[in-house]
């Protein structure tokens, strides 16, 4: 058996939409066939919504998404469970099965409208990312040029996902943004699909002062295996993952770092690896780099899930 993993990223709902695939089995980056050679897999689905290229309403399109998710995961309930309580994932791990959080990627699926947070709670969602690279009611996200950060909006909304048990996600969001997030927070937030900016100056990737805060506030970083976040060299490996991920541990980040593949949301993966097939590669690469047992598993696995289960926890 493979080992247990959390993966706090992946778009492939927006694949499947698109592509008319099924969760079940297909030629995408992840599929629940494959999944299940793992020892429990809890992989966080994402709405991508970007209002620049979706037609109709961005709502409409999140909600198309999650209704998508929610009937892959009752047509295959017998291998995925949706997660929705800190008990649903304890639950899901003991038995080790495949276990699916909801999340949305792209703040503009609000609409601008508060009441829209608790709809889209009830349809399941545990974690929202602000924004995409765009500015949207929120904040601006990273490409914004003007840099804004949290609107009035932003800032009531973010209130209410702490309040509600909604974890807040900073990838994608300006610089502004994340500083305006942790001032007005006071629990764990998290970098879903990052990297860092010190290895590879990508405008996507975290500065130390960024990660730094992050560790302080026991957050999450979850690596991203896009090549162009990982390296400037042209010939990425998985190696380069292990870099990003070392950096983090050497600031003190064991219990902050951890796996934010970005699955199916990127066009290419490290030359070395084609899928999530692959991730017991990555973490037996984390091995034999020299990471102790137990930062293998806080990578893995225990950080996001210890993020999780603390923000269900605090659920309505
Ligand atoms: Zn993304």
């Amino acid at each position: 058996m493979k080992p247990r993993i959390f993966d706090a990223h992946c778009d492939t709902v927006f694949e499947l939409q698109e592509q008319k695939k099924e969760l079940n089995r297909n030629d995408l980056h992840l599929d629940l066939q494959r999944m299940e050679e793992y020892e429990g897999y809890i992989q966080v689905f994402a709405a991508f919504v970007d209002q620049k290229s979706i037609c109709g309403t961005c709502m409409n399109h999140c909600i198309a998404l999650l209704e998508r998710m929610h009937r892959e995961i009752e047509k295959n309930s017998k291998q995925i469970t949706l997660i929705q309580t800190a008990e649903d994932l304890e639950e899901v791990i003991e038995k080790q099965k495949i276990g699916a959080v909801l999340s949305i990627e792209g703040g503009e699926a609000l609409e601008g409208n508060l009441a829209a947070l608790w709809m889209y709670y009830r349809l399941g969602v545990r974690l929202i990312t602000l924004t995409w690279n765009h500015a949207n009611e929120i904040a601006d996200g990273i490409t914004q040029s003007r840099g804004g950060g949290l609107t009035d909006f932003g800032r009531q909304a973010v209130a209410a996902m702490e309040r509600m048990g909604i974890l807040i996600d900073v990838s994608h969001l300006s610089v502004k943004g994340f500083w305006d997030v942790a001032e007005m927070t006071q629990y764990p937030f998290v970098a879903s699909h990052s990297c860092v900016k010190a290895l590879c100056p990508h405008p996507r990737n975290l500065d130390d002062d960024q990660i730094d805060l992050l560790i302080s506030r026991r957050g999450g970083i979850g690596i991203n295996f896009f090549p162009e976040f990982l390296t400037q060299r042209p010939d990425c490996i998985i190696q380069d993952i292990l870099r990003h991920m070392e950096y983090i541990l050497c600031r003190g980040g064991d219990e902050t770092v951890g796996l934010g593949s970005d699955f199916d949301g990127v066009e290419a993966l490290p030359a070395d690896m084609t899928g999530v097939q692959d991730m017991g590669q990555v973490v037996q690469a984390m091995l034999d780099y020299g990471f102790t047992q137990n930062q293998v598993k806080n990578i893995r696995f225990e950080n996001f899930r210890r993020i999780f289960h603390e923000t269900m926890r605090r659920s309505m």
